[in-house]
């Protein structure tokens, strides 16, 4: 992607200008003006975790810039906020999350009280997937979650490993930040559409790199992949739940042995985020191989590619290998 690089083509001086005309805006203007009082002039935007990240960087290029609340190589779903992030927090002029993934996050955005905050989950539909490996994303809640008081607590928020429902979720940040930040609603609208072009690209590679392959089911720790599975016709058997961390039932490990058996399986698929102990243990005991498939909850140095589109193609490669593309 290259909308990053505009930024380091600035000259310093300009940057220096426009810090110091964003220090009077903020000393001039009212606060219906806050939205583009950054120090440096730039929209502050807050990311809850990388999925979110990517797209403000990318859709705001230039205009932006982007803090996440989950450093790099953070399993996100269990995030603890530290004080000074929560207090930091009502000092972004956009704030970009998205619900029912980080319970810390959701808590804080909701105190922050920014008045452009937008939850991702809305400018999509959600849908339930892998009822039978549970439904909670807290681990101290395993084995209860048939008693879980959320109404959206069965609703998958991986919404991001579909290209198509990422694509309508760029779309409403585009919008939204051209709302947020009307001076520069053209180029936000611009760099939307490459973006929604790249992904519309990734879905095509996606669609015609799976359609002839020797079996459609996978195997993964982490049931991060139902939109993606759906998207393309195949079928996702997770060992735990939609939480990463959460430790399989013996009844689930016996159900994935028979459906390993029966699918002509040939992989274990783990991720890099979290621990591959499970993984390793049910592939050699299936007599299966193992192989990473990300669920880009984080980008690190251990990542199969440098952004979300990278790592996308990497694992459409994986995919294709375990699932034996023809
Ligand atoms: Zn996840």
């Amino acid at each position: 992607m290259t909308v990053m690089n505009v930024r380091r083509l600035i000259p310093t001086a300009a940057v220096a200008g426009a810090v110091a005309l964003g220090l009077t805006a903020l000393s001039a203007c009212s606060s219906s003006d806050a939205a583009e009082s950054g120090s440096d002039g730039k929209l502050d935007v807050v990311a809850s975790f990388y999925p979110m990240q990517f797209l403000a960087e990318e859709i705001g290029g230039s205009h932006v810039s982007v803090t996440s609340l989950t450093k790099p190589g953070v399993e996100p779903h269990d995030l603890e906020l530290s004080p000074r992030q929560i207090g930091g927090l009502s000092d972004a002029d956009y704030i970009l999350y998205l619900k029912n993934v980080q319970p810390a996050v959701d808590d804080a955005v909701a105190q922050a009280g920014v008045e452009n905050t937008v939850d991702a989950a809305t400018l999509t539909t959600l849908e339930s997937h892998g009822s039978e490996v549970g439904h909670d994303h807290g681990a101290e809640e395993g084995g209860e979650h048939e008693e879980h008081e959320g109404e959206e607590a069965g609703l998958d928020p991986h919404i991001w490993l579909d290209p198509v429902k990422y694509a309508e979720v760029a779309e409403g940040v585009g919008k939204s930040l051209e709302k947020a930040d009307p001076d520069n609603a053209a180029d936000y609208r611009k760099n939307t559409e490459t973006l929604v072009a790249e992904l519309n690209k990734l879905d095509k590679a996606y669609e015609s790199g799976l359609k002839n392959t020797a079996t459609k089911t996978f195997i993964t720790t982490h049931s991060a992949f139902g939109y993606l599975a759906e998207r393309y016709g195949l079928t996702q058997e997770g060992i735990a739940g939609l939480d990463p961390e959460a430790e399989p039932s013996p009844a689930r490990i016996d159900e994935i042995h028979h459906v390993a058996e029966e699918s002509k399986a040939t992989t274990v698929f783990f991720e890099t985020l979290a621990s591959d102990k499970t993984a390793k243990t049910l592939a050699k005991d299936l007599g299966l191989k193992t192989g990473v498939l990300d669920p880009l909850e984080g980008i690190t140095g251990k990542s199969a590619g440098a952004d979300y589109i990278e790592v996308m193609e990497s694992n459409l490669t994986a995919l294709q290998k375990a699932l034996g593309a023809k």
